[in-house]
């Protein structure tokens, strides 16, 4: 079984995907964090991650593991276990600049595929119902407001919401966001057949429940 849930930054698409796996008794898989990875290992190498020849140079010489775990994932890079890692603003800030090079858009999904061929699962992301998976037995498309997504980023990482950090938080979600809908490449798009779900004024229970109750449904 696989179930696609899509959507821009910070529509609460890793909370409900982790909850949705858990409640299916499958895996939950952050295909963002594979992307993640890539923008960590270009930090750790100061090469500059919108450097298309210079990040597949460093795409040859890496080497990432993906485990799904009850409570998480845990993510190898080379070896290291780098999921706490994955966060840092200046990863999160260069994931959507490599995420738009085809090389790296060819491994990441290779590895995703891979995870679909062995486990039942719940993946999030961009392009899953789209691309990845576009014979998904169940799509979703998280969105919520702007200003709420901006909200719950800054609750993520305990930071008062006040009219300066809004703002910012703002500018950096929609600055994602046009990079991640107008690249050429699988971009963030409503995958065909995907259940659209606006959370802006849904609790995370509720938005649960309808994406269990469209899967138990049929
Ligand atoms: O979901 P998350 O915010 O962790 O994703 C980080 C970045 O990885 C996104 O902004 C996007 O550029 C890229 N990404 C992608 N395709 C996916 C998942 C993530 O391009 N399926």
């Amino acid at each position: 079984m696989i179930i696609t849930i899509d959507g821009p930054a910070g529509a609460g698409k890793t909370t409900i995907a982790k909850l949705v796996a858990k409640r299916l008794g499958a895996h939950h898989i952050d295909s963002g964090a594979m992307y993640r990875a890539v923008a960590l290992a270009a930090l750790d190498k100061s090469v500059d991650p919108s450097d298309s020849r210079k990040v597949a140079e460093l795409l040859s010489k890496i080497e990432i593991i993906y485990i799904p775990l009850p409570s998480g994932f845990e993510l190898f890079l080379n070896g290291e276990e780098v999921s706490k890692r994955l966060r840092l603003a200046e990863v999160t800030a260069g994931s959507s600049a490599v995420a738009v090079h085809p090389r790296v858009r060819k491994h990441m999904v290779s590895i995703q595929r891979e995870l679909g061929r062995k486990y039942d699962l719940v993946m999030e992301g961009r392009d899953i119902g789209s691309f990845v998976f576009p014979d998904a037995d169940f799509k979703f498309y998280l969105d919520a407001g702007i200003e709420e997504r901006a909200r719950r980023r800054l609750m993520q990482y305990n930071i008062k919401p006040t009219t300066k950090s809004l703002a910012s938080t703002i500018d950096d979600i929609q600055e994602r966001d046009r990079r991640d809908s107008s690249r050429q490449i699988a971009p963030l798009v409503i995958p065909r057949g995907a259940r659209i779900i606006d959370s802006t004024d849904l609790s995370i229970e509720e938005v649960v429940e309808e994406i269990l109750k469209a899967v138990k449904g049929r």
